[in-house]
Order: C-alpha cells, then structure tokens, then sequence
C-alpha cells in the first residue's frame, strides 16, 4: 500500500466527504443487519443480499441515488471482508463508524489512464462524480494499481492510497529461520536476540497529549477552544499511527529480505488480548504490563506488521502452536513454569540456561517451525545450551 496525500479543491473535498458519508451509512446499514444475528437464527444476509438491498434503498433514497454505486457497493464489500476476517478470528468485530474518525471510501477497476503525473511532484488521480484529484507525487506510483482508498484523516488530511499486490521480497536463501515473538516491553524479539519496538509519542508527546487531554475534559462543550484542543489532539494521535505504520513496513520488509522463513505465534489479536489473562495451561505472560497494552498498539503495531509481512513474503510465514513457547527452555526443551526469575529473564532450572524471556521464547517458536523442537524432556548431558541451528533442508 502507497499513501499519498491528496489535495482537493475545497468543492472536491466537499464532494469527497459526500462519498465517506455513503460508504459510512451502508456499512454501518451492513453493522446493524448483524447487530441483529445470534447463532442459531438464519444467518444474516451475505454480501449478494445486502447488494440486492442497496439497489433498493438508492431507489428510495435520492440522496444516496445521486453517489457512486461503485463507492457504496464497495462499502458492502469491504464490510464482508471485515466479517470474514472476523469469523477467521483474525480480526475483530467490525463496529460502527463515526463521523469524523472512521472516514473513508475505496474504488475498484481502476484504469492505468486514471492515474497520471502532472510535474515532478504533483499526480492526479481519476474520482468517480469528483474528477481529477491533485496529490502528492511523494514517490512513484506502483505499477498495476488496481484500486485504491481515499481516506480522511481526525485532523482533515486527506490521502489515498493505491493498491497494487506489492512485489513479493525474494527469499534470500539461506535457509535461515527467525522466530518472532510479540513482547510486552519490547513490542517484538527475534530468536537472533535482537528487539524490536514499535514507536510511540516520545515522553514530551506524552506528556503533552495528556494535558491536552485534561484541558479538553474542562473545556466548555461547543466552545472554538474545546475544537482546537480536539484537533491538538488529533494531530498527535495521527502522528503516533504514522509512525507506526512506518515502522511495520520497514519492519517487515526488513525481515522478509533477512530471513527464508519468518516463525510467529498463531495469534490473532483478540486472542492476544485474552492471553494478557492467561488460561490455565497458559498463564499469561508478563500479565501485568499486557493488561496495561492499549488495544490500539496491539491492532496497530503487531497485528500490521504480520499482515505486512504476509503480503510481502508470499508463503513464508509460518503460524506456530503458541503453547508452551513461554515456559519451554530453548536450549534444553524442558517445560518449566517457574523458570522466570523475573518478567524479563527466562532461566531454566534444569540447564541453568538464562535468556531474555521474550528471546526464549522466539527460539521456540522459531525452533517448532523448523521442526526442531526439543520433544523430550531432560536437557542434554553435560546440561550446558547447545546450539540447534535449524537444517534448511526441512523448509523446502
Ligand atoms: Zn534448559
């Protein structure tokens, strides 16, 4: 995905905000018909019905008459997607839009004379009942887009952005297997022991956002002070999310050019949330902290660096068994509970091994992909780490 930042005339952005509003009243139309749906009822209309329905209201509805059928088929679709995503426990519900926060529209069939290049820095894209829309030529345009999704942003930015399936990143053949765990502290470590963490706001950010937060909680409602502190807001969440979103993608692009195959713990983010809880085959690990995750960081950080790396790795990401990756010692393979002499360092009392407990547990994962997870309890002779690099002849 390429996002660049558009810049419509205001009576562009206006006929834009048009479009947000169509795609927002039929998914959030597509949210209550599921709203309504318990197990055991017939099931709630799939996307072929609700289309039927949509042909329906736009008979009755002037005002949704006169939008794009495409933007507000789209919608429906996109809303299909959500719950199919859903129902493969990879995402979570799809909820309402609002107003302001979630807005947004995509277009599909696009044609390559939709998207051209004005000068060095300015391109126009092609928008259905709007025309031709300036923005930025930030960097070049991927070859083959086949749609795109226009988006506004809390603080009134708009962007689009254009979906062409990106290049997968060839393996680099080396047979080498890395593990990746989601840490707490840390927001992922590999089993080549490096970390690597998700930015936030810097402690100043912080700092500021929470009194801001504090103003606008005093602020008289309706009041031009009360909007400047929303946007004020907006704009330091909006750039916390940029910074995510930049950090996934080098992030994964960094991992899929490293590594043949890329091990993670299959985990879906609602899952994650759970385990923040433990069960009672899994306590959960760093319990404290993980209750503390905010569920944005969780969706926004881990959950789009997988679904990155997905795109970008065509089949080499391997989803492992998440059991035991916590308490099970990497060198020896020895499951221990108590092998935590902190939140933070994971040392087995069979082996004396010590490790950072989030490392361990990527070399576990890793180690389970590859096929070399230590079966057996007890450790190896001499009781001292060895070293398991796995075979690349397994991965092919
Ligand atoms: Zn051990």
């Amino acid at each position: 995905m390429s996002r660049y930042r558009l810049a419509p005339t205001p009576a562009q952005g206006q006929a834009l905000l048009e479009h947000c509003g169509h795609a927002r009243f039929v998914w959030n139309l597509a949210v209550e018909q599921h709203a309504h749906w318990r197990p055991g009822r017939r099931s709630s209309p799939g996307y072929l019905e609700q289309c039927r329905q949509l042909t329906e209201a736009r008979a009755e509805f002037a005002w949704l008459r006169a939008g794009s059928q495409m933007v507000q088929q789209q919608a429906l679709r996109d809303f299909a997607q959500a719950m199919a995503g859903f129902f493969a426990g990879t995402h979570g519900r799809p909820s309402w839009r609002k107003q302001g926060r979630h807005e947004g529209f995509r277009v599909v069939a696009v044609k390559p004379a939709d998207v051209r290049r004005l000068s060095h820095n300015v391109g126009a894209v092609k928008i259905p009942k709007v025309g031709w829309v300036r923005f930025r030529w930030s960097r070049a345009v991927p070859e083959g887009v086949k749609s795109y999704r226009v988006t506004r942003d809390r603080v009134g930015r708009w962007h689009v952005a254009f979906a062409a399936i990106p290049e997968p990143i060839p393996a680099p053949g080396t047979g080498q297997v890395v593990g990746v765990d989601r840490g707490v502290a840390v927001s992922a470590a590999l089993s080549t022991g490096k970390m690597l963490s998700v930015p936030t706001l810097s402690e100043a950010e912080k700092r500021r956002l929470a009194l801001l937060e504090r103003k606008l909680a005093r602020a008289k409602k309706g009041s031009e002070r009360r909007a400047r502190l929303k946007s004020d807001i907006a704009e330091l969440k909006a750039r916390e999310v940029d910074r995510r979103r930049d950090w996934a993608e080098k992030a994964s692009t960094e991992l899929a050019r490293d590594f043949d195959v890329i091990a993670v713990e299959n985990l879906n983010i609602r899952g994650m949330t759970r385990s923040a809880r433990g069960t009672v085959e899994q306590p959960g690990r760093n319990v404290r902290a993980k209750a503390a995750l905010n569920r944005g960081i969780l969706a926004a950080g881990w959950g789009r660096l997988v679904e990155r790396l997905e795109h970008k790795v065509a089949g080499r990401v391997v989803r492992v068994d998440p059991r035991f990756t916590s308490q099970r010692c990497s060198a020896c393979g020895v499951v221990d509970r108590e092998a935590r002499e902190s939140q933070a360092v994971f040392r087995c009392r069979s082996c004396g091994y010590a490790c950072n407990a989030d490392v361990n547990a990527a070399r576990n994962i890793r180690d389970t992909a590859a096929g070399h997870a230590v079966a057996a309890r007890g450790g190896s002779p001499l009781g001292r780490p060895v070293n398991r690099e796995p075979q690349p002849v397994l991965l092919s």
